[in-house]
Order: C-alpha cells, then structure tokens, then sequence
C-alpha cells in the first residue's frame, strides 16, 4: 500500500505510458476484453482476488482533464466494466474506481477504470 502511495506521489502526466504501449500490443498484458474503443486487462499489482482495468484506446490523460466529448466513451467503460465483471463470475458484487491525481492514487497518467472484486472490501478506502 505505502508502494502504490509512493508511486502515486511521484508519478507525472504527460506523454506515452505503460498502457499506451499495452494498447499498441508493444509489451504484454494479460488483455481477456478488446473493441474498437477500449481494452481490459488484469492488473499486474492485483488488490483483490479478480483486479482488472478498462483502458480507453484514446490516451485522456486524466478525468479531471476529460473533454465534454468523450462522455459516451466514459460510460462505454463502465458498461465493458460491468460486462466483463460479470463475466469474470462477480456476482456478489464488486467496485469501480478511478483514481486522479497525486491524492487519489493515480499512478498512470492514462484514464483507467479499476474494478475489484472476490472479497468484502472495506470502506471508507485508505
Ligand atoms: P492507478 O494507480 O490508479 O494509476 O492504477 C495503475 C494500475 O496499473 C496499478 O494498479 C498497477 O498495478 C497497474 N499496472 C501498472 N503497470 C501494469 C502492467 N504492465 N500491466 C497491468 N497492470 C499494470
């Protein structure tokens, strides 16, 4: 956890990123969803039993950096999010998170949905 802080604080936006390069297939992923506008794929660093991502194919950069325009591919996230949860057999429930900035844990600087599941996970987070 004090890792994913760290990483957090120190992370910059600007440029390519490690899921840009994901995207363009030049480093692997474990990637089990794909369509014309996002992948998902598990998270390296898994925080719950099933930890996987949507990653829109467009680099925004960040939510708070997010044009108007982009609000169908927003939801398009949370709707492969949903899909995919499903069908990675979370039926008990799960949780979609998106972190910004230094204070919200982004360490990515490529807008990404989390979605957690497989155990009762706490609130408020950390
Ligand atoms: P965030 O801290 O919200 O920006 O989330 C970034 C997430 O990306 C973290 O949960 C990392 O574990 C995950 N991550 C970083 N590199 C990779 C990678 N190569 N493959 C899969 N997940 C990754």
């Amino acid at each position: 956890m004090a890792d994913e802080i760290s990483k957090a604080q120190a992370a910059r936006p600007g440029g390519d990123t490690i899921f840009g390069k994901i995207i363009r297939k030049e480093i692997p992923a474990n990637i089990f969803f794909e369509d014309d506008q996002c992948i998902a794929f598990h998270d390296i660093s898994p925080q719950a039993p099933t930890h996987f991502l949507v990653v829109p194919k467009k680099a925004i950069c960040r939510i708070s950096e997010a044009d108007p325009a982009d609000e169908a591919l927003l939801g398009h996230l949370m709707i492969v999010g949903k899909k995919c949860a499903a069908d990675l057999g979370l039926a008990n429930g799960y949780r979609m998170v998106l972190n910004e900035g230094p204070d919200g844990g982004q360490s990515v600087y490529h807008v990404h949905l989390h979605i957690l599941g497989g155990r009762q996970l706490g609130w408020p987070p950390g």
